[in-house]
């Protein structure tokens, strides 16, 4: 089967769908993006980190818009706790150019590429299933028709991964991340420090909270992002380990967060967290899934429905967008969708699992082997900062 002039169905709207959407249009695809949600996905996001190292190649590629507003920093400074200092004792700095960008910018930029007419919103794949004559989807429990190739771009709870991948599992790391984020200049009369400015992790024992600004994706101001890895007692899931959107964190959960910020950050982060409105918060689990291949007949897996690597790792939005690109280049390079969709499955499976497998040792280094802040040495951190990235050679994480 050519890939020119191909019927392409995209499940899945967010970064991975409409990245590649892009990547299949430009590949000579008639390309159907099938996203659950209504309403746009636009306000839902808050901040994201990209390698700086990447994104040039990124904005090269035109998968993302050289007029996005981001701000850039050099490094990532670690602070922690500390008698007498309301901003906390600077432990070390890791050299980590990054960009700061907001998740809503970066999918606005994206959605922008997808004709309106090509993007169904409201539209849940319910059944994916290969036949004869192509792929079988049914959406709304309805049949749907059927397309020359499938990419499942449906998030971690994907419905394309176990036809593609039976065996892999989502896991729960035992920990997740806390996140908030609302206009800076809020609570201008509260505790300052210069270092809010920056890009800065405040480690403590069992977790560490990570702060910078990004671009307000409404306003033109900025907004304070931050994001704290943890332990969150069971009782306060409300349906078990799975996601606590903005709007449904309960008064007892915001006051469990209030308590844990009280008691480990040092006061500046501490009410740097406090200042986010309880409809701001949101909770996500940690999930590690890694997957035995990304294509099976004309099915792909493409950004989280592939592998799924924890945040510490940087590379969710970027390993989505880098799987079009790939995507993008194993069309250009082959005819057809066997050949295609051979050279895609070599080139982005390895690399997927391979951040999952950085993400497990990430969580192992900072929230379960934490270290003991309170006493750690210049030496000590640079011991630190290098076991957690010896041997592993990546871009989304150097030091
Ligand atoms: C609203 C939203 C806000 C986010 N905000 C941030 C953020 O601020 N910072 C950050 O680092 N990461 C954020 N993420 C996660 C980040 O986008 C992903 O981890 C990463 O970019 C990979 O994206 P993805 O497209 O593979 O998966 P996701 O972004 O999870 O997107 C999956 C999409 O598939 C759709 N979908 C799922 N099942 C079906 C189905 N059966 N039929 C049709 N559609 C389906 C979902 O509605 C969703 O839009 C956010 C994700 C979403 C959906």
């Amino acid at each position: 089967m050519r890939i020119r002039g191909s019927r392409v169905a995209v499940v899945g709207g967010s970064i991975a769908g409409c990245a590649t959407a892009v990547a299949l249009a430009r590949a000579g695809c008639e390309v159907t993006v099938l996203e659950r949600s209504r309403g746009g996905l636009r306000d839902r996001g808050a901040g994201i980190t990209l390698p700086a190292s990447l994104y040039g190649e990124l904005l090269d590629a035109g998968y993302l818009d050289s007029g996005m507003r981001v701000l850039e920093r050099p490094e990532l400074i670690w602070l922690t706790r500390a008698e007498r200092s309301a901003e906390g004792r600077v432990v070390g700095r890791q050299p980590y150019p990054s960009i700061m960008a907001s998740w809503a910018l970066v999918w606005r930029g994206l959605r922008g590429q997808v004709p309106d007419r090509d993007y169904h919103e409201g539209a849940v794949v319910t059944g994916v299933r290969q036949q004869d004559d192509g792929v079988g989807l049914w959406i709304n429990d309805r049949p749907a028709g059927t397309y020359d190739a499938v990419v499942g771009a449906d998030g971690y709870r994907s419905t394309v991964r176990p036809v593609v991948a039976p065996e892999a599992a989502v896991r729960y790391a035992g920990y997740a991340v806390w996140r908030g984020d609302y206009p800076a200049d809020r609570g201008a009369d509260g505790p300052q420090s210069p270092l809010l400015d920056d890009f800065v992790a405040v480690g403590f024992h069992g977790g560490h909270a990570v702060f910078y600004r990004i671009p307000d994706a409404g306003t033109g101001g900025f907004r304070q992002n931050w994001a704290l890895y943890g332990s969150v007692p069971d009782d306060l899931y409300p349906a078990g380990a799975a996601p606590v959107p903005r709007g449904r964190v309960t008064e007892t959960t915001a006051t469990y967060l209030d308590e844990l910020i009280t008691r480990e950050l040092p006061p500046v982060w501490a009410e740097a967290v406090r200042r986010t409105e309880r409809h701001e918060l949101s909770i996500n689990p940690m999930y590690d899934t890694t997957v035995s291949r990304y294509t099976k007949g004309a099915l792909l897996l493409a950004g989280d429905a592939g592998a799924i690597a924890r945040p510490h790792t940087g590379a969710g939005a970027v390993k989505a967008i880098q799987d079009a690109c790939s995507l993008e280049r194993a069309c250009q390079e082959h005819k057809t969708w066997a050949e295609a969709l051979a050279a895609f499955d070599t080139a982005r499976c390895g690399a997927g699992n391979t951040l999952t497998e950085l993400g497990k040792h990430l969580g192992r280094m900072r929230i379960a082997d934490s270290p003991d802040w309170s006493t750690l040495t210049p030496a000590d951190f640079d011991a630190w900062l290098h076991a957690n990235t010896h041997g592993w050679r990546s871009a989304y994480d150097p030091t």
